[in-house]
């Protein structure tokens, strides 16, 4: 290839997403997007077994558009003396009394990572462009600071859940009170419940190791050079705005980052983030078996999951609702792996022979199901790229928050959106089969109010999804403006 050629100007970008399929998954998307849009080299950089994994996507990736120049790179990692079983490098497998020794293995990527990073500088003679990594990566920036290049936080939470989850971590208000509810310190127009507080913050101390790594990475990620959120204006304006406020620096919404619409009804969609564990033929098969908007979508997402005695009356609650449903189920919490024991007698052989359940077990082809026709709800654990794949087919959501963000997810999406009704908080919580089974049909029943209004939030959140990542909407502008700072900033300005 001649000098001056495109391949050699092209400026490289280095993106680093924590180990967890909800952040490499809006990772990989957006590598696709500032590759395409941008004419940039990327290199995603991750541990060993999350590149090995990535390396058949990447590939097909590469064969639908050539000139994607998206590459991997590996970094020697080893979680064992934090505690972590041989061979565990994504949340995906871990319990969740092992996501901060996880956390805490991560950082001793931090001398490799420099080291790689060097190896571009050396290989090409420049700088990459920039340095795009995790909100949980907050360290980053050190590395980015030692060699002068801008680092962005790609945050792949919303606005709202992120500022809230800043603030309790920053002033741990929960521990101030006895009361059940409270006021968050740098937002006091919202009042949070203690039930919606993850198990790792409610005990959590000014000096306990969680709380000491989110302060260090909370104060990294603010004096960065700028934040991508997978978000769009129209969706949380205000947080935004409060985001851009806190940290003086550029923010750009440049969500839902999703494929193209063209591809999700076909089987190549089934191939996200994992392998799906059921055929993709059959499972569109089941779903095209059904009438429109009929059948109700499981998931709690890639590494959470309910308590047996939860996933019981869930069965009973589904079953007596007769609404159709696919669930993608995980093995209950505190056990590694799914039994039949764990469903009420007979569930399973009752619901296919009735044609009314589809169980996958393992993972699920889940944006390829929540794209189909025949769904018409999800059930879900509020994850964010789990409600932005939803509102963005259009599918209400009933909400059950597990863990972390995910309770302020629901209620974002509850109190002030409007296209989520809470049903259980927690594992701990209270889930009757009565509950389930009345939810279930307010949803579905196309006569009941609050089913309707559910329904119809839903689609106008669809549209303005559509036109935020339309050619003149937000998010593509948004995209821009950060291609163009990119391209045309005299470097590091602002970064701390
Ligand atoms: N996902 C999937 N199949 C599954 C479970 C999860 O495709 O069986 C995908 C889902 O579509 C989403 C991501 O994994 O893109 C999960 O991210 P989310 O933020 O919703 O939840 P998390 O797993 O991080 O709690």
């Amino acid at each position: 290839m001649a000098a001056g050629s495109q391949e050699t100007v092209r400026m490289h970008l280095v993106m680093f997403p924590y180990m967890a399929q909800g952040h490499i998954i809006p990772f990989i998307e957006l590598s696709k997007l500032l590759a395409s849009r941008g004419g940039f080299t990327i290199t995603i950089v991750n541990t060993p077994l999350n590149i090995q994994r990535l390396q058949s996507k990447i590939a097909l990736l590469r064969l639908q558009a050539e000139n994607l120049d998206i590459r991997l790179a590996e970094l020697p990692f080893d979680g064992t003396s934090h505690g972590l079983p041989p061979n565990t490098e994504s949340t995906e497998s871990l319990p969740h009394s092992l996501f901060l020794p996880l956390l805490q293995a991560s950082q001793q990527l931090e001398q490799p990572f420099q080291q790689l990073v060097q190896d571009i500088v050396r290989k090409e003679g420049r700088l990459p462009a920039c340095i795009i990594s995790d909100i949980f990566l907050g360290w980053t920036l050190d590395v980015a600071n030692r060699l002068g290049i801008p680092r962005i936080m790609f945050c792949t939470c919303g606005a709202y859940s992120t500022s809230i989850y800043y603030s309790l971590w920053a002033h741990l208000p929960h521990r101030q009170t006895d009361s059940d509810t409270f006021c968050v310190p740098d937002l006091p127009h919202i009042r949070l419940h203690r039930s919606q507080l993850s198990q790792i913050l409610a005990v959590s101390e000014a000096s306990d190791p969680w709380t000491l790594l989110w302060k260090r990475n909370t104060s990294c990620n603010l004096s960065s050079w700028g934040t991508i959120f997978n978000t769009f204006e129209d969706l949380e304006h205000d947080f935004l705005d409060y985001f851009r406020r806190i940290t003086g620096r550029p923010v750009w919404p440049v969500g839902p980052i999703l494929p193209l619409t063209g591809t999700l009804k076909t089987k190549k969609i089934a191939w996200r983030g994992n392998e799906s564990a059921v055929d993709a033929e059959t499972c569109l098969q089941w779903l095209d078996s059904h009438p429109a908007s009929s059948v109700l979508y499981i998931s709690f997402g890639s590494q959470n999951s309910i308590s047996v005695s939860q996933m019981r009356e869930l069965s009973l609650g589904l079953e007596a609702s007769q609404q159709a449903f696919v669930w993608a189920l995980r093995p209950p919490v505190g056990t590694t792996e799914l039994s039949s024991d764990h469903l009420p007698h007979g569930f399973e052989e009752r619901m296919r022979a009735n044609n009314k359940g589809f169980l996958i077990r393992g993972w699920a082809p889940q944006l390829m199901i929540l794209s189909h026709p025949s769904t018409g709800g999800f059930l879900s654990h509020c994850g964010w790229n789990s409600v932005l794949e939803s509102i963005s087919q259009g599918v209400p959501i009933i909400g059950w928050p597990i863990a972390a963000e995910q309770f302020y997810n629901s209620k974002l999406l509850e109190e002030e959106v409007g296209v989520v009704v809470e049903l259980c908080r927690g594992i701990d919580g209270e889930v009757r089969k009565n509950n389930v089974e009345r939810i279930v049909k307010m949803l579905f029943d196309g006569h009941d109010e609050k089913g309707i209004e559910l329904r119809k939030r839903a689609m106008d959140l669809k549209a303005a999804a559509t036109i935020a990542v339309s050619s003149t909407g937000s998010s593509i502008t948004h995209l821009d403006d950060f291609i163009q700072k990119l391209k045309y900033s005299k470097g590091m300005e602002n970064q701390g």
